[in-house]
């Protein structure tokens, strides 16, 4: 007999091959951050879910009940930043071994209530004994102004809206039971909503998505869904100082991901205006590390200028 497996993204496409679709003008389904939905006149309701599964996702002993709530919203919230929305409700549901104290629980939606977004819905039950967290955030955006995955163009500027390794160090050090500041970035990423909705704004924006896998795994999506290749400048990404651990910096700013901040395309010509209009307003720069080019869907490193013989590998599910 053959047994096989599907592998995260071969299951993905599986699904997308197969399941039933809504058609319309400007409706987007499966592939990117979030789906865009029909709302009203004037804007379309973006609709995204992510999980946290205890032991894959999170370790109870390691993270507090506050934290592994902030986080679940969070990084639902990432998700709406990268079309350019606006978060409108979440739903939220759970479910949890019957020995799961209450003083857990009470702390855990302290952390989910902390980010201050409506709560409108969800569903509770009980587990055999690990905790499945999955969260449901809706948004909306103006009609047609979603930033895609598939919005690449030849040429581009590739450019992120935040420093890259930071939580993916954090999570190294908070497993080891070190202290280090830059556990903080890992437990409490920040959705960047605001920087996603001005960019957004800019018709020379074109792709736009969050760095949830690494951006090694994440770009390639940018590549594929653009149909082009990229190039990125080792030497440019933004890696915040002080970054040790048992890795090089290069490896944890594209391999380990979860800094959730945004990578983006834009036209080559608007880098500089829109980079500074972006610095006036939030009090730091868009980094650029590199370009969109032709290409089958390859992402190619330089050094120096130097074209380097080597891939890096984001995270993904079910690989050992
Ligand atoms: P993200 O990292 O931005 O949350 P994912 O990599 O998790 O995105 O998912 C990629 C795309 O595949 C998304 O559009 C998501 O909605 C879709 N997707 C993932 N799993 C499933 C599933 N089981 N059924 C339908 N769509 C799915
Ligand atoms: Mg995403």
């Amino acid at each position: 007999v053959n047994i096989s497996f599907f592998t995260e993204f071969s299951f993905i496409d599986f699904i997308k091959k197969n399941a039933p679709t809504l058609e319309g003008t400007e409706i987007v389904g499966i592939g990117d951050d979030c789906a865009v939905l029909p709302y009203n006149n004037t804007h379309q309701l973006i609709v995204t879910t992510d999980s946290l599964v205890e032991n894959v996702h999170f370790l109870k002993n390691k993270v507090s009940a506050f934290d592994i709530g902030y986080k679940s919203i969070a990084v639902n919230l990432s998700d709406i930043a990268a079309m350019g929305g606006n978060p409108l409700a979440i739903f939220l549901s759970l479910s949890y071994p019957a020995n799961l104290k209450k003083q857990w629980l009470e702390e855990f939606m302290q952390g989910v209530f902390s980010l201050n977004i409506p709560l409108m819905g969800g569903d509770t039950t009980s587990s055999e004994s690990d905790i499945f967290i999955s969260v449901t955030a809706l948004g909306t955006i103006k009609k047609g102004k979603a930033k895609l995955r598939s919005m690449g163009k030849n040429g581009d500027i590739l450019c992120t809206t935040g420093y890259l390794g930071a939580s993916g160090l954090g999570l190294e050090k908070l497993l080891e039971n070190k202290k280090s500041i830059f556990i903080n970035d890992h437990l409490r990423p920040r959705a960047h909503l605001e920087e996603g909705h001005f960019l957004a704004r800019f018709k020379d924006v074109h792709a736009m998505m969050d760095i949830s896998d690494g951006l090694a795994s994440d770009l390639k999506h940018i590549c594929r869904q653009s149909n082009l290749s990229a190039s990125i400048d080792i030497d440019k990404l933004p890696i915040p100082k002080g970054m040790r651990g048992k890795k090089s910096p290069i490896s944890y700013a594209l391999e380990s991901g979860e800094d959730y901040c945004l990578l983006l395309s834009m036209s080559s010509h608007s880098f500089k205006k829109i980079s500074s209009s972006f610095e006036k307003k939030f009090g730091r720069p868009l980094y650029p590390i590199g370009t969109l080019l032709e290409g089958k869907g390859e992402i190619e490193y330089f050094k120096d200028n130097n074209k380097q013989d080597i891939q890096f590998y984001g995270y993904e599910h079910f690989k050992k």
